[in-house]
């Protein structure tokens, strides 16, 4: 058997960024301000944390400007509505980033559908989920984006191929499933509920694992050749496909890291830039 390609997510994020760094100085100069993504993040779980930050500065990378705004635990949704109100407001904010999970006592999809779409660069809002179904214009999910781009970049055609989608998450399973859809993929949606999961993903071409568990997806489960996207991430560095045993019995892989999650935080800010450009060019 032929080695399996490796889905450079690193290398993909790195060719957006530069594409970015220049679109971001064409804004600039017409503009006389820099394009800003607003990150708004409630309370202090760990993995969050990290997120915003990376985002932050991949926002100085390409010579944006990134607001941080950090709310407490204790924040209320209408608290948090507010606070959406004002950066819908605010001129010079392009983009706006609510990080998930917020705590419980939010009501998260309300607070996404706050975000004004034309600011909505994370693709969260249903006014975005609805177009995007559509295949109107929207912005959509950056880490569902992610995926579609990574396809489309090495070169791996969609159309008319099984494709079994494991999560249906507002932010993943659900939006990716739709884009996969739209390119005409024959499309699959696996969740807790779901039988004989094993079964339904030996029938794959192309795998999509949106679980939140390390290690989920079986090597047994992976009909030789077929594409594996992992867009898992948890604890120990490891994603939501056993890829040590399942790489080699693929056509193709992202790597975790390194696959989905660079991509991912390119799209927010290349929808954050859409945005500015069009305010302004
Ligand atoms: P989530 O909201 O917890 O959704 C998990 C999904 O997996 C749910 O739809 C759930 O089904 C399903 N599921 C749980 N147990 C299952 C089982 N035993 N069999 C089949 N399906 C099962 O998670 P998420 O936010 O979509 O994130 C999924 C993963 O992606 C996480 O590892 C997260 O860290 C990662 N992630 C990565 C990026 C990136 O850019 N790389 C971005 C976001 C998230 P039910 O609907 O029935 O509960």
């Amino acid at each position: 058997m032929t080695e399996p390609l490796i889905l450079d997510g690193k290398l993909l994020a790195s060719e957006i960024e530069a594409d970015l760094k220049k679109r971001v100085a064409a804004v600039t100069e017409r503009a006389g301000y820099k394009p800003a993504l607003a990150t708004v993040i409630v309370g202090e779980n760990p993995a969050s944390v990290t997120y915003v930050r990376m985002k932050g500065n991949a926002c100085k990378r390409v010579g944006m400007n990134s607001h941080r705004i950090a709310l407490p635990e204790e924040t209320t949704t209408d608290e948090l509505l507010n606070v959406i109100e004002k950066l819908n407001a605010d001129r010079t904010v392009h983009g706006i980033l609510l990080q998930h999970p917020v705590p419980p006592q939010i009501d998260e999809q309300r607070c996404f559908n706050a975000i004004a779409p034309e600011k909505d660069a994370d693709g969260v809002n249903v006014t975005s989920f609805g177009a995007m179904s559509m295949k109107l214009e929207a912005f959509k999910g950056a880490t569902p984006l992610s995926i579609m781009s990574i396809l489309e970049r090495f070169g791996i055609d969609v159309s008319g191929k099984e494709a079994v989608v494991i999560g249906r998450s507002p932010i993943l399973g659900k939006p990716v499933a739709m884009l996969l859809l739209n390119a005409d993929a024959t499309v699959t949606v696996c969740h807790s509920k779901s039988k004989n999961l094993a079964e339904i993903v030996r029938r794959a071409d192309i795998v999509v694992a949106a679980v939140g568990r390390a290690r989920f997806v079986k090597a047994d489960w992976i009909k030789e050749g077929a594409v594996l996207i992992d867009a898992g991430y948890n604890e120990g560095n490891v994603g939501d496909i056993d890829l040590e045993n399942a790489a080699a019995r693929s056509g193709a892989y992202t790597p975790v890291p390194g696959g989905v999650g660079p991509v991912t935080i390119m799209k927010l800010i290349e929808q954050t830039v859409i945005s500015a450009e069009r305010c302004v060019l």
